[in-house]
């Protein structure tokens, strides 16, 4: 790789890992969706991917007032934060609520990640004074914010904590261990995990079968 000289090479670099962490993302985005049971979440999810997909043409017309030709540098962070995501998504739990709160967690992150470096690429692209840069990276900002506002307000609602805590008269908060610890528990009784799932029923909670 050649020496960062300037400034506007660093930008430039910079320019590249974000570049190439919004093109993961316009695959590692519908993975999550997939993987959501909520509506609201889902269509947050598909929101942001047609977003994402702007970012990416947004970084292509940064490098042509760059005078660079697109090119991505491998974002070893988002590759990270993408894999520990699908992991997550991919865990077994006992609610769909449970499984949408983990998913939510993970696309914050990612929402972070690209807030803080865009933060730093916009100073940059301010001190070199290039102005269309700076609109077209702020763009992006904003459009980063709005999805991490608008996952946090799902988040708020995602989980029923009713459902999820079960029927607090009878036992606690069982309903929230692992399936493990509700095999454990179960004999000829009901348990709070079974309550708990019909409360879930009743109350509009949605429980996906085991996968
Ligand atoms: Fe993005
Ligand atoms: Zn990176
Ligand atoms: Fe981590
Ligand atoms: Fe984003």
């Amino acid at each position: 790789m050649a020496t960062v000289d300037s400034l506007k090479s660093l930008l430039v670099e910079q320019v590249k890992d974000l570049y190439d962490a919004e093109k993961r993302l316009t695959k590692a985005i519908p993975k999550l969706a997939k993987a959501s049971a909520n509506e609201e979440l889902i269509s947050a999810l598909q929101e942001h991917l047609g977003e994402t997909q702007n970012q990416v043409a947004r970084l292509e017309q940064v490098f042509e007032l760059l005078e660079e030709r697109p090119k991505a540098k491998p974002c070893e962070a988002m590759k990270g934060l993408i894999a520990e995501g699908d992991e997550h998504a991919k865990e077994d739990y006992e609610y769909d609520d449970l499984r949408d709160a983990m998913i939510i967690g993970s696309a914050q992150r990612v929402e972070h990640y690209e807030i803080a470096g865009y933060g730093t690429a916009i100073a940059h692209a301010r001190l070199l004074e290039l102005d269309d840069v700076v609109r077209l990276l702020e763009e992006t900002l904003a459009e980063e914010k709005a999805a991490d506002e608008k996952l946090t307000e799902i988040a708020e609602s995602v989980v029923n904590i009713e459902a999820a805590a079960g029927d607090e008269e009878e036992e606690e908060t069982e309903a929230a261990t692992p399936r493990r610890g509700r095999q454990a528990a179960s004999g000829s009784r009901t348990t709070a995990a079974d309550r708990g799932r019909q409360t879930a029923r009743a109350s509009g909670g949605s429980r996906r079968s085991r996968r």
